[in-house]
């Protein structure tokens, strides 16, 4: 047995640059975090060689005894995590990641061509939650059920409940998801309860993006109203990437008794194989750290950077979706500038900080957005306080303004655009910075 470095020479140089490039840039992702090494040495270890289908206690496979104790330990640190009493809440913890989790959710509540709404991808929702375009049914979650998709207020940038409601009442959905991969906000699960009661539907929250505040407290519980939540793991959560289905445990005899069933099934056979068990564990050594007390702190400092970003570029005189944030990011609407979001995105590539181009609401083209997506949970990693984010704050507005100069002189083609940033002595000064 040799090591890696010995082993396969071409693979570990490229994980070594890969490291060094997560080490020496700012990571603004907002999906993104660093995980503990304690997470890295679990997901890492001799449990990846296991296979383990079925649930802890009725495995297909021998072998299981230790397996078992990790899978269990998981599912317990998932509903200490969240507060969550095990005789109401019960959790599959073998999703892969968060598509498949979604994915699972929905085969154990739904037939196909049931009515499904989710939040729709320009206004910030996720591909899983029934995203289609005008030509194209994009996801499997629009190609196995009839979906429509609910929007924000095209000029507040608040979701429009009030459109829901009334869409609701004409679609009839059998689930509403609600969650997303780009809103700054809140969400109103009470109204959304209130809204899926009307037609009978479930509710099931993806907080994925947010799973770390509500871990942490700094963000409205979703238990409380949904019948399903499914999250992934390694977002605000700071674990591995994996996905969770938390089901609630009706009484006996109730509308949604059988869930836990149901969901086990979904998961395993109907969607997957034997479950990743280092990432299983990986999970439970994530979810012990969110239990903690300095977990609660670094999610409360995710959300002080965030606001200390969106208030330092609002200061600059810039334009963002809901004028603000009250979670782990910021979307930042570059059209009023005349910039596109892969401009930006091109410029902070090239001086050491990672964002992504993102649409904003009202956006007519998927493929050149009109904005970027700024996260916190990375930067609160690595100890970033509110001070630390108002420097970033500078360097992205930097960023901007030589992007905003090189375009007056390149013209619009991005590649013009790229081929004159690269020889930019302004671009090469920031990157120094
Ligand atoms: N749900 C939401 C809200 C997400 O933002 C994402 C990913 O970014 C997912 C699900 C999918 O997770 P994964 O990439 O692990 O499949």
């Amino acid at each position: 047995n040799t090591t890696l470095e010995v082993e396969d020479k071409e693979i570990y140089d490229l994980i070594q640059k890969e490291k060094w490039r997560q080490y020496s840039c700012l990571e603004l992702i907002a999906s993104e975090n660093f995980t503990s090494q304690a997470v890295m040495e679990a997901n890492g270890s001799a449990l990846t060689n296991k296979y383990s289908e079925g649930l802890p206690g009725a495995r297909y496979y021998g072998g299981n005894e230790f397996v078992d104790q990790i899978e269990n330990l998981c599912r317990e640190r998932a509903l200490q995590a969240f507060d969550l009493d095990p005789t109401k809440w019960g959790v599959n913890v073998q999703p892969y990641s968060g598509s498949t989790a979604n994915f699972s959710a929905f085969t154990a509540i739904l037939a196909p061509h049931d009515r499904i709404m989710g939040l729709d991808l320009p206004s910030g929702g996720h591909l899983t939650h029934g995203y289609a375009t005008a030509k194209k049914k994009v996801s499997s979650s629009a190609i196995y059920f009839e979906s429509l998709p609910y929007q924000v207020d095209m000029t507040t940038g608040y979701l429009d409940y009030d459109k829901l409601e009334a869409n609701a009442a004409l679609f009839r959905p059998r689930l509403i998801i609600c969650g997303a991969s780009a809103y700054p906000q809140e969400w109103d699960y009470a109204r959304l309860r209130k809204i899926a009661d009307q037609h009978g539907a479930y509710l099931m929250s993806d907080m994925a993006h947010i799973s770390g505040l509500v871990a942490g407290k700094e963000a409205a519980n979703p238990f409380e109203y949904c019948d399903l939540v499914t999250t992934t793991t390694h977002k605000t959560l700071r674990g591995p990437r994996a996905g969770l289905i938390f089901f609630r445990r009706a009484p006996k005899g109730e509308k949604h008794s059988d869930l836990e069933d149901k969901v086990n099934f979904a998961v395993f056979p109907s969607n997957q194989g034997g479950p990743h068990n280092n990432t299983i564990a990986g999970i439970a050594v994530a979810l012990k750290q969110a239990a903690s007390p300095e977990f609660k702190l670094y999610a409360k400092q995710v959300r002080a950077n965030a606001v200390a970003i969106a208030d330092a570029l609002k200061g600059y005189g810039y334009k963002l979706v809901t004028d603000g944030t009250v979670n782990h990011l910021v979307l930042w609407d570059l059209r009023t500038v005349g910039l596109t979001g892969s401009k930006m995105e091109k410029i902070c590539d090239l001086v050491n900080i990672t964002l992504n181009k993102n649409a904003v609401h009202g956006d007519t083209s998927a493929l050149t957005p009109g904005g970027v997506r700024i996260g916190t949970s990375a930067l609160a990693s690595r100890s970033l306080k509110e001070a630390d984010c108002v420097k970033v704050a500078e360097f992205l507005h930097r960023a901007c303004q030589i992007a905003i100069k090189v375009q007056a002189t390149s013209g619009k083609l991005i590649k013009d655009f790229v081929a004159a940033l690269e020889s930019s002595d302004d671009v090469k000064v920031l990157r120094e910075d």
